[in-house]
């Protein structure tokens, strides 16, 4: 069966000429200022439907699955990943599959409009890749928790319309870490950090576009009503939906990857050295076919993990493959491209070098390359005791 039916060919052209002329002329510009993705790109985008396209028809999305999610998303990075990312602030709320029918009729069809974007806070300064670790309180007050303590890499803090908090509801029995654990959706004002919530923005190295945020709650009080699913079941939650996240990381991983190839092309079309142009060389021309064989190998696996999802199936494996093979083949991609554009790869004046810082972050957030190849040698070995 071809993965690329008529119909995923067209959504891939839309949003392929779409990134082509919207995303990339604002990236070009405001990554290298490190401005904010403007409101009128994100209110076109969801004119296409990109913040609902998980979400239910009957909630007014596009009722789709994981296989076009990541085809967009994959376009979508090729101009910008932050672009490609801010889709998931809509579509892939970890958690949103445990609201009550209530909570599902309040929130998802905003989300699915582009106009209630959410920010995730479960990171925290000795909580990253053990996010047992968590130790943020959501104390019990009448009808409301008041949520303390301090989190970290809050991406979209001050823009969300609303913001998912883990935070400890209760101490976890010994040897079970990871229960105890509960998670609030929580509406806020645009623009502004919520009552009780303070925070400065970090100072990253990519992955413009949005901020990321160290913050500080201090009794930062929530309706009790805003706790998604059952208390303590967190952890749960917060995993459920990773599969689908990890292909989206890879997609995004592809897709700047291959905007790395195309503009490689292109500048080995048209530079000239030793009379010739440089695409006549082949240590130039090969580098171009191990790029475009890496990235073919990461899309088609990614292709598979996708079919697996949509139709149903166990990928936990899978899905950390793809997303370790992705992120590591696109670092070594747009080095290659930096390499291919010689000096010139080495200024903000092309945008090589913004895939290359943003596709060092792929190895590094939604579980690292390290913590994919643990699950995978898991899967394999059996569980080991590290
Ligand atoms: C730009 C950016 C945006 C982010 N946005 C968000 C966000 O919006 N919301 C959010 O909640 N989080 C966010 N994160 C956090 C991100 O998910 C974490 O950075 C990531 O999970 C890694 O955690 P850490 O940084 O604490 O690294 P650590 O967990 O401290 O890891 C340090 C090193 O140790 C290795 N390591 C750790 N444990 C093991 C192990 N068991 N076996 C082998 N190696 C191990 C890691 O692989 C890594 O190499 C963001 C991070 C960044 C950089």
């Amino acid at each position: 069966m071809t993965f690329l039916t008529e119909e995923r060919r067209m959504i891939q052209e839309q949003a392929r000429e779409f990134t082509l002329n919207e995303v990339l002329p604002v990236a070009n510009k405001l990554d290298p200022e490190k401005g904010d993705i403007p409101m009128d790109l994100r209110n076109k985008m969801a004119e296409l439907g990109y913040f609902g396209i998980l979400i239910p028809e009957e909630y007014g999305g596009l009722g789709l699955g994981c296989s076009e999610y990541c085809i967009v998303a994959e376009e979508l990075s090729r101009g910008w990943m932050s672009v490609g990312s801010i889709i998931a602030r809509g579509n892939l709320l970890i958690g949103s599959h445990k609201m009550s029918e209530e909570q599902r009729k309040r929130y998802l069809p905003r989300m699915a409009k582009g106009e209630f974007l959410g920010a995730f806070s479960m990171s925290e300064p000795n909580a990253g890749s053990d996010i047992s670790n968590i130790s943020c309180r959501a104390k019990k007050d009448g009808d409301s928790y008041l949520i303390s303590g301090n989190k970290y890499w809050c991406t979209f803090a001050d823009g969300a319309d609303f913001m998912i908090i883990i935070a400890r509801t209760s101490e976890a029995p010994p040897g079970k870490r990871h229960l105890g654990l509960s998670m609030f959706f929580v509406e806020k004002k645009r623009g502004e950090l919520m009552p009780g919530c303070s925070g400065s923005p970090i100072p990253k190295i990519g992955y413009f576009g949005w901020k990321t945020w160290e913050l500080a709650f201090d009794n930062c009080r929530v309706k009790a009503e805003d706790m998604i699913g059952e208390e303590g079941q967190a952890f749960y939650y917060a995993t459920a939906g990773l599969e689908t996240a990890r292909a989206h990381t890879a997609a995004r991983a592809i897709g700047l990857a291959q905007g790395a190839l195309d503009d490689s092309i292109r500048y080995a079309g048209e530079r000239r050295q030793f009379d010739k142009s440089i695409s006549e060389f082949q240590a130039i021309r090969f580098k171009i076919a191990d790029m475009a064989t890496q990235i073919e190998a990461a899309r088609q696996l990614n292709y598979f993990v996708c079919e697996q999802i949509d139709t149903g199936q166990r990928c936990d494996k899978e899905a950390s493959m793809a997303k370790l093979f992705a992120s590591e083949m696109a670092e070594r991609v747009c080095s290659e491209g930096i390499q291919i554009h010689g000096g010139a790869g080495y200024t903000t004046l092309h945008s090589v070098e913004r895939h290359w810082r943003d596709a060092r972050l792929t190895k590094i957030f939604e579980g690292t390359s390290e913590i994919q190849k643990r699950i995978i040698s898991d899967r394999l070995l059996g569980r080991g005791r590290n």
